[in-house]
């Protein structure tokens, strides 16, 4: 690959999405990163500056989004973070559950230290989400958002079986996305789908692996072009450096990615497999569960892979 080939990519890098903690207060059935209580795994301030620096130092980074697990368990860090990120020149979002927004007069004031300092609040929104005894936490923040001017979406995933709708169809109702099995959804949801023959997952249909315009990097420093797919340690090389020599093909895993999809992971390491699948993230996450062995820098943390971590 040369180097005319590869400097584009690292231009068009323009999102990181940084996973403060693999804590969360649900256990949701279609998590992709594995997010519960008792997760383990949360960023440092020191971390976050480590990252904002580097992404500050690659150039071509506008959004900083701090997503989880939930957040805001670890407020006071989620704060100085995204306002670090902000005074750095970013624009700054945040991903939750709003399990904080437990009357209105709690919302503002979970809020008010971000106002001014956040472009986008994305708030789970769905079956999968909610509040004890009947309270709507999503609304209650979503209005509070709104009364303190942050701007505000709901981020709503449909139940598994419509997954089937959206694949033949493509008629969810607007707003919402279907389950991608995989991580948590892989082991809980993937039954309730009907299984489509493994060799028709022939390419990846959701994220650009060749030159992605979104990351995610965890609290150990992983660097995941697909959760639980890493290029890279950002605690151990700069970004600019790790970007620099992404080879998206030369990757074991986005390599095969690239040229065949999850059924061609199975091809090429001669895998065992099941004769059917829920969708492409099914057969990827289940291809790469038993590749870990074999790709452990790559194929990391034990967090993205239901394995109770570090
Ligand atoms: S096919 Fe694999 S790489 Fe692509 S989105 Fe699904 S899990 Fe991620």
């Amino acid at each position: 690959m040369t180097e005319s080939r590869k400097a584009p990519r690292a231009r068009r890098l323009s999102g990181l999405h940084l996973l403060l903690t693999y804590e969360c207060n649900y256990e949701c059935e279609h998590c992709f990163v594995w997010g519960g209580p008792s997760q383990t795994g949360t960023m440092t301030l020191d971390t976050i500056e480590r990252i904002l620096e580097q992404a500050r130092a690659l150039g071509t980074i506008e959004w900083i989004y701090f997503e989880g697990g939930e957040a805001f368990l670890y407020y006071d860090t989620l704060v100085a973070g995204v306002r670090l990120a902000r005074e750095s020149g970013f624009r700054v979002g945040i991903v939750s559950n709003a399990y904080w927004a437990t009357s209105e007069a709690e919302a503002e004031k979970q809020l008010q230290p971000f106002v001014g300092y956040i472009d986008d609040l994305s708030i789970s929104s769905d079956a999968y989400h909610g509040c004890e005894d009947g309270v709507t936490c999503p609304d209650i923040a979503r209005a509070a958002a709104r009364k303190l001017g942050i701007p505000v979406d709901f981020i709503s995933v449909a139940a598994p079986e419509a997954a089937d709708v959206a694949g033949s169809a493509g008629k969810l109702p607007s707003g919402e996305s279907a389950v991608l099995f995989r991580g948590r959804a892989a082991e809980k949801l993937a039954s309730r789908v009907a299984a489509k023959p493994w060799e028709q997952f022939d390419r990846c249909p959701w994220e650009d692996l060749r030159a992605p315009q979104r990351v995610h990097v965890d609290p150990f420093g992983n660097l995941h072009v697909c959760q639980g797919i890493s290029i890279g340690n950002l605690l151990q090389r700069p970004l600019p450096e790790i970007m620099r020599d992404y080879d998206a093909d030369e990757h074991p895993i986005v390599g095969p990615l690239l040229a065949g999809g999850p059924a061609e992971i199975v091809r090429r390491y001669g895998l065992s497999h099941e004769d059917g699948y829920a969708d492409h993230c099914h057969l990827c996450y289940e291809a790469r569960r038993l590749l870990r062995e074999r790709f452990p820098e790559v194929l990391t943390p034990d967090q993205m892979y239901g394995i109770r971590g570090q």
